[in-house]
């Protein structure tokens, strides 16, 4: 079926369209993700390869997705299929259930690139890492709630899936956000534990902190919101110093900013140690994965003991609660570990990273010359090899700012895009990946330059 979304534009993803109907039949919305749904109907995907994506019509895309940014070599590079292949055949199984040196090595990684990162342990998913993180700091500081930033996302935690997408009528001032929460099926009990912040304004943060200080456990951040916008280095320390001051864990999301604003995250850029820091995506190489790490202090309040096993029956229950509660079938998997080692190994190499980092930007700046070609006030903004297109010509410093952007171009250019061979999840951002050449910046380029003409025409009738 060919959908039109208005009299001009057409939508003809035929295969998608089917497969999305047949969906609809077995899966809510027919998606396994929310973030996964735009409309019409999504894009179903068949085969990728390199930077690009192909559908089940056989069109062919190029991916600034990425899974979300997971794929920063981008689709099967051949040495993080082959480091998965062999990990499988080595081993002779696909996961032993016991701990395993892969484990450690990795960890060592983790920790020569991220020192703050003192102890690790896994999980396999960056909202896994964030319930970790928590507890963790619920633990240490015996106190009971969370501040987090307006805007900010850390996953479908209860505590923390607050004020994420808040609109203007229910966010309240901008020195002293409203806690929104952003789903259904959260008791009323469990809604009162969540500070929101202002991102980038260290005035309004500090007065918040003191005034919880008392009841604040934690202080979730991610460093560069969404990946694309950057706390200011002055935000950044004045942070570090006042969590320190009151006793409050700094918890640093680096899910999306890990490896890909620096190797190191964004933690090496604003030269800070956090207490505990959380991250995923790359990490894993495509495969799920999480990582809470930190001050051994904190992070040693996981280590189990031969008291601490809940699921020894008839245990102590008062030995059991001076351990922190983390375990999880899959934690460490051998194959994910192998995929997300051999990913990091490949960025260390050869400059890759730093050729990514200037591929970026040099498409960052091309599409911002374009749309300054057409008197579209465009910006893309953001850091190493994460951007976001935002049409203002406001200065973007935190979620407020994006409310003066023009989302309804955006959408119109994002849907153009789909039909001009750009895979991007419409108003998300774009990654990039060391699989994506010139001539792929080209026909980005290109491709932006015929949706601006679609668009204008369309608009000018
Ligand atoms: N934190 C941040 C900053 C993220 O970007 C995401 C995912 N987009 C998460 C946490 C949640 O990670 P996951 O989807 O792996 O649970």
């Amino acid at each position: 079926m060919v959908k039109a979304i208005d009299d001009l534009y057409v939508y003809n993803k035929e295969g998608s369209s089917n497969l999305f109907q047949e969906a609809e039949e077995v899966i809510p919305g027919g998606v396994t993700a929310n973030i996964k749904h735009f409309d019409p109907h999504p894009i179903f995907m068949k085969k990728g390869k390199g930077s690009r994506l192909i559908d089940v019509d056989n069109e062919e895309y190029i991916d600034y997705s990425l899974c979300y940014g997971a794929l920063i070599t981008g689709h099967g590079h051949p040495e993080v299929m082959k480091a998965t292949s062999r990990q499988l055949m080595d081993s002779g199984t696909v996961i032993f259930g016991t701990p395993h040196e892969l484990e450690i090595t990795m960890a060592k990684k983790i920790n020569e690139l991220y020192p703050s990162m003192e102890r690790i342990r896994y999980a396999n998913s960056g909202t896994e890492a964030n319930l970790l993180a928590t507890r963790l700091a619920i633990a240490h500081t015996h106190k009971e709630k969370i501040a987090k930033f307006e805007g900010h996302y850390h996953g479908g935690l209860n505590n923390l899936l607050v004020s994420v997408n808040p609109s203007e009528a229910n966010a309240g001032p901008a020195e002293r956000p409203v806690s929104v929460y952003e789903t259904d099926g959260i008791a009323e009990d469990e809604r009162h534990n969540t500070i929101v912040l202002p991102f980038n304004d260290l005035d309004s943060t500090e007065k918040l902190l003191r005034k919880h200080a008392d009841e604040l456990a934690a202080v979730f951040i991610e460093p560069i919101q969404g990946g694309f916008i950057p706390a200011t280095h002055e935000f950044i320390d004045g942070l570090r110093k006042l969590t320190e001051e009151l006793n409050i864990v700094l918890i640093f999301d680096e899910v999306k900013t890990g490896f890909r604003v620096h190797l190191g995250g964004a933690q090496h850029i604003y030269d800070v140690k956090p207490d505990i820091t959380t991250l995923g995506k790359v990490l894993g190489g495509g495969f799920p994965v999480g990582a809470i790490g930190g001050k051994k202090e904190i992070m040693d309040k996981s280590a189990a003991n031969a008291k601490g096993d809940v699921f020894a029956v008839g245990s102590d229950s008062a030995a059991t609660t001076d351990v922190v509660f983390h375990s999880g079938t899959y934690n460490g998997h051998p194959v994910v570990l192998a995929a997300g080692l051999e990913t990091i190994e490949l960025l260390e190499k050869d400059n890759l990273i730093d050729n990514l980092f200037a591929n970026t930007m040099q498409l960052r700046r091309r599409l911002e010359n374009l749309y300054a070609k057409y008197d579209i006030p465009m910006k893309a903004i953001g850091v190493g090899s994460i951007f976001n297109i935002v049409f203002t010509d406001e200065e973007v410093n935190n979620y407020r700012d994006l409310w003066n952007a023009d989302m309804d171009l955006r959408k119109d250019i994002d849907m153009e895009l789909l039909n001009l061979g750009i895979h991007v999840k419409p108003l998300n951002r774009y990654s990039m990946s060391t699989m994506h050449t010139l001539k792929d910046i080209d026909d980005t380029v290109n491709a932006h330059e015929k949706a601006i003409t679609n668009v204008l025409g369309r608009r000018r009738r």
